[in-house]
């Protein structure tokens, strides 16, 4: 199969990744408005628009989505089951990810990337769920959380040192959370101290998502303790750093292909060209990198409740006879189907308008939570009664049913917990209406 990059890089130079908006004949284009990563109009005012459905994808977004999703059922479809069993990732699916382009997305041409935009990003993740949901997490991470982080606030220096590598090879994992510190992010212990030429790192992290795959690792750490958060300082370690160590890999619920570990910290020296972006700004940067990460997990959510539904829909329509009839033309199961598929589309809506408004430089903090939020409450919704619409045949490690509603719980969990997302979004609703 042709890579996506290749694929997509003559079209996305055709069309500049433009909105293409349904207009009146008599319409006269005063300025373009691209949705691109690159810097252009960032005043996120698209009054000059014609609104077009906000599940409009342009011709490379489009593109992004059917060979993504081809790709995912075609290569990773065959191995879910067993790389769920043997809870690890074929190395192969990671390759392939990179072969394919989807480990860059959003990163530059120049460095080896795809040079699309978010949205891609988005509905590439969201394909990946669809098919396995540990494989998206393993995209999303790398693409909105590392790449993301490197483009925005590291020096040229270092994103032509990285990039390049994340671009082709290195999986990247994102290393916040700590044995003490979850939702309470910025409570964390890990130590950087200054030295002649660098920075010494102490301590350790917890829930690392592709630990066991990644070369590079974004790691926070607090440079002035004294200074409580704003001491907080985000670095660059390399895999095979001496006294940087993976501790344990956990044993999960879901997503058991996707690695989780806690990761050691022991005299780790790293180059002063190691540190991403200013000391002291880690917390603004973890803060700015999640709000965009979130949309990406709603992605992950609403492709894994798609995925949940259609296996089961394909059964229930096509299978299963109960009573001498197909158990899909029953009434009850018609509307249950119907009100899941409702909801998963309510639910992409909230996604892409989030990954829109994002793109548009609007403020999309709290559209961003509210995905999150309402797309992981589906993903469990739906892959719950898809187990249920399936009887024994959903209750069984046979087909992806029981994996999917399993897969689903970290929904609510990473990049801030449910309760975390309804704090952020009770308080931006507050100051709105508090006179
Ligand atoms: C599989 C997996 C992968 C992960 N990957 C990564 C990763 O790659 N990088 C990384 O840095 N971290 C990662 N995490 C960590 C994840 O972000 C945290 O687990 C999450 O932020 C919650 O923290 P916690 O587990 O310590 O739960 P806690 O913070 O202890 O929360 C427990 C419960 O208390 C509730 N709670 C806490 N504070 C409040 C409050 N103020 N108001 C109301 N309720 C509250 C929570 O909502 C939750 O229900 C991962 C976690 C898992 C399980």
């Amino acid at each position: 199969m042709a890579s996506i990059s290749r694929a997509l890089r003559p079209l996305s130079r055709a069309t500049s990744l433009r909105l293409v908006a349904r207009r009146p004949a008599s319409f006269r284009p005063v300025q373009s408005y691209a949705f691109s990563t690159t810097p252009r109009r960032r005043d996120g005012d698209l009054s000059h628009l014609t609104p077009t459905p906000i599940s409009h994808l342009s011709e490379t977004e489009s593109l992004m989505q059917d060979t993504v999703s081809k790709f995912a059922q075609e290569q990773i479809g065959p191995k879910v089951r067993d790389m769920d069993e043997a809870e690890s990732m074929d190395h192969t699916i990671v390759e392939q990810l990179f072969e394919q382009g989807v480990m860059a997305i959003e990163v530059p041409e120049e460095f080896g990337g795809a040079g699309m935009n978010f949205t891609a990003a988005i509905v590439a993740i969201e394909e990946l769920a669809r098919v396995d949901p540990s494989v998206s997490v393993l995209a999303d991470v790398h693409n909105t959380l590392v790449n993301t982080a490197i483009m925005k606030y590291g020096s040229s220096q270092l994103q032509k040192e990285f990039l390049p590598k994340l671009a082709t090879g290195s999986v990247g994992s994102f290393c916040l959370s700590e044995p003490s510190s979850g939702s309470d992010a910025f409570a964390l212990q890990t130590k950087a101290e200054k030295t002649a030429d660098g920075y010494k790192l102490n301590g350790s992290k917890m829930w690392i998502t592709n630990a066991q795959e990644a070369g590079v690792f974004i790691v926070f750490a607090n440079l002035d303790p004294s200074k409580g958060y704003r001491g907080i300082t985000s670095f660059i370690v390399e895999k095979g750093t001496p006294g940087f160590s993976i501790a344990k890999k956990e044993k999960k619920l879901g997503i058991r292909a996707s690695s989780t570990c806690v990761l050691n910290f022991d005299d780790v020296v790293i180059p002063k060209s190691n540190l991403l972006g200013e000391e002291g700004q880690g917390y603004k940067y973890a803060i700015g990198v999640l709000n965009e990460g979130r949309i990406g997990i709603a992605a992950q959510m609403t492709g894994l409740a798609l995925g949940a539904w259609e296996n089961a829909a394909k059964y229930v329509w096509n299978d299963r006879r109960q009573f001498g009839q197909l158990i899909g033309d029953f009434q009850g199961m018609q509307h249950q189907l119907a009100q899941a598929y409702t909801e998963i589309t309510a639910a992409r809506a909230l996604v892409y308008n989030a990954a829109r408004k994002k793109e548009a430089g609007q403020d999309f903090v709290q559209d961003a939570a509210m995905a999150k939020l309402y797309a992981s409450q589906v993903a469990g919704r739906v892959s719950g009664s898809a187990v249920e619409w399936m009887g024994g045949m959903g209750f069984v490690r046979e087909g992806i049913a029981e994996k999917m509603f399993r897969d689903s719980k970290i929904g609510a969990i990473y990049e801030g917990t449910s309760n975390i997302q309804l704090q952020t979004i009770a308080k931006l609703l507050q100051k709105q209406y508090t006179q």
